[in-house]
């Protein structure tokens, strides 16, 4: 099946199960506890804590069907927060920083059995992913950790009956997981429950009897996570019942058709090569990357940690962080977030930041990212139209911040190389230096730890942040004064591109004064 494909029939099934389709929501979340949209249940929360009636069937550009279910395809950033996989990225094969969230939701309506019962049917039968490799996790809480909730004897009987109706053992395939896997939350605060969730074995033989399950690695990854709401966590940790239950389902959009497409159908898991990034979804994506590079991805992935050691290792690396980072870009900046000095633009021009130093890497000196662009435009177009209509405006800011970077990001790698040859093995980075890349070069802390760690050194972050302190005194200082002397110009000049990160308060004075 294409992606395409895939997608089409998880909505599908949910249709002919009465669910109403409804739009992805933006990637800017409602709640001001996000950075971004982390999961698909953000957008129904109001509903969840009773604060809004569940009429779904009557959303704009919904497929109605029931007002109390609803099924999508969610656009996610977990680049942040509680969800931060911006590490991971490039260095494994699943977590993305933008990634695709299917999902299906009961507001009210039906619980634990039928969203088990669905999950099974649909990856089971209509899939048909091998029932051997399935592995199923429940909710089992560590009283003496304050852990809330029961023992989740429901789901686990209802897996038992699915896995002993397939011949399988329910103890092998059904494995405990406590609140840091089998309780679900959005974040700090808001509604959230114990979970369930479908892990697939992907090694050769699929013979590990559930060993691999959470340990953090690509041969056994988590697929679905079936979240059974019925709690809102309270700003200081405590938890409340909320008015009623629901069901919230997430499954990685990309991972399913890694391994449906990357297996052969489920045919070959021993010559399989499943990689979120050996699908039809990032292949055009590295198309054009080896069109503008003339560097082939070679499918290899470091050891464990490690950010490569060979050339071709390194080279695999850049092409995942660069096709992944696109992604996170053009569509933040489709919905409305631009790169930035602040809060989640900060985050975007850092992730912005690292693609185009890791463009390096393929060679590139001078703006290759906004081109990109245009294969997105083309291939998830049908299915987020937004991505076309504002192409030429996700561009343009794309290449504008590559621009400005490109500027100084030369001259700032010299002198990080310069640096490192007198720090001694094992030893730290100099805060006043990872500063001074930050003030004067516009890198971001954790592109300097990041080049720090290719070279097995580590940053002094508290020396970083008691500079980054420092400053921030100072400019609020200034910025006081600046509000005085700047209003009482009148001026009609516009305003100029004025340089790096250290210039955030004065970026914000030009702004209140509508320079
Ligand atoms: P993991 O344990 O693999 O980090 P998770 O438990 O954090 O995943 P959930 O919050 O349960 O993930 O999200 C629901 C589903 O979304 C997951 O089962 C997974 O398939 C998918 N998913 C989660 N994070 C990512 C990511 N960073 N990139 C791609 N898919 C993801
Ligand atoms: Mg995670
Ligand atoms: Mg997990
Ligand atoms: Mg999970």
């Amino acid at each position: 099946m294409t992606s395409s494909q895939i997608r089409q029939s998880f909505l599908d099934f949910f249709k002919s199960k009465q669910h109403t389709i409804v739009p992805s929501s933006s990637l800017m979340p409602d709640s001001p506890n996000l950075l971004f949209t982390n999961a698909g249940m953000n957008q129904f929360v109001p509903i969840f804590l009773g604060q809004k009636k569940a009429d779904v069937s009557k959303w704009a550009g919904a497929v109605p069907s029931l007002d109390t279910r609803a099924a999508d395809t969610q656009k996610c950033i977990r680049a942040g927060g509680k969800h931060n996989d911006l590490e991971d990225v490039g260095l494994d094969t699943y977590h993305h920083t933008f990634f695709e969230m299917l999902g299906n939701w009961s507001f009210g309506d039906y619980f634990k059995k039928e969203a088990i019962d669905w999950a099974w049917e649909l990856v089971t039968e209509v899939w048909r992913f091998p029932k051997e490799r399935l592995y199923a996790t429940v909710y089992s809480p560590d009283k003496s950790l304050g852990d809330p909730s029961d023992f989740d004897q429901e789901a686990y009987d209802l897996w038992a009956a699915k896995f002993s109706a397939a011949g399988l053992d329910p103890k092998v395939h059904i494995v405990n997981g406590n609140k840091k896997d089998n309780f679900w939350m959005m974040g700090d605060t808001g509604p959230c429950g114990p979970c369930s969730e479908l892990h697939v074995d992907l090694t050769p033989q699929g013979d590990t009897k559930g060993a691999l399950v959470n340990k953090g690695t690509a041969e056994c990854i988590e697929i679905w996570n079936l979240v059974f709401i019925q709690f809102n966590a309270n700003p200081g940790g405590t938890f409340s019942p909320l008015p009623a239950k629901h069901v919230d389902t997430g499954m990685g959009f990309e991972r399913v058709t890694s391994i449906m497409q990357g297996s052969h159908g489920f045919k070959d898991f021993a010559n399989a090569k499943i990689s979120n990034y050996e699908t039809d979804i990032f292949r055009p994506i590295f198309d054009a990357i080896e069109k503008l590079s003339g560097k082939r991805y070679g499918s290899t992935l470091p050891k464990s940690g490690s950010t490569g050691d060979t050339e071709q290792e390194k080279v695999d690396v850049a092409f995942r962080v660069i096709a992944d980072h696109i992604r996170t870009l053009s569509f933040s900046i489709a919905d409305g977030i631009q790169p930035g000095n602040t809060d989640r633009n900060y985050v975007l021009r850092r992730i912005l930041r690292r693609a185009v130093k890791y463009g390096r890497t393929l060679g590139f000196h001078e703006p290759f990212f906004y081109k990109l662009v245009d294969v997105l435009a083309e291939t998830m177009g049908q299915v987020f139209p937004e991505i076309r209509e504002r192409k030429q405006h996700v561009k343009d800011v794309i290449r504008s911040e590559e621009e400005a970077f490109n500027k100084t990001l030369d001259r700032g790698i010299e002198l990080f190389n310069q640096e490192i040859a007198h720090v001694k093995p094992g030893h730290q980075l100099q805060g006043p230096f990872a500063f001074k890349l930050y003030d004067t070069y516009g890198f971001p802390l954790d592109l300097t730890e990041l080049m720090a760690r290719e070279r097995g050194l580590a940053v002094d972050v508290a020396g970083f942040n008691l500079l980054m302190d420092e400053q921030k005194k100072r400019s609020q200082a200034a910025q006081k004064k600046e509000v005085i002397s700047l209003s009482q110009i009148e001026t009609t000049v516009p305003t100029k591109f004025i340089g790096f990160d250290q210039l955030q308060a004065k970026t914000k004075v030009l702004e209140v004064v509508g320079l």
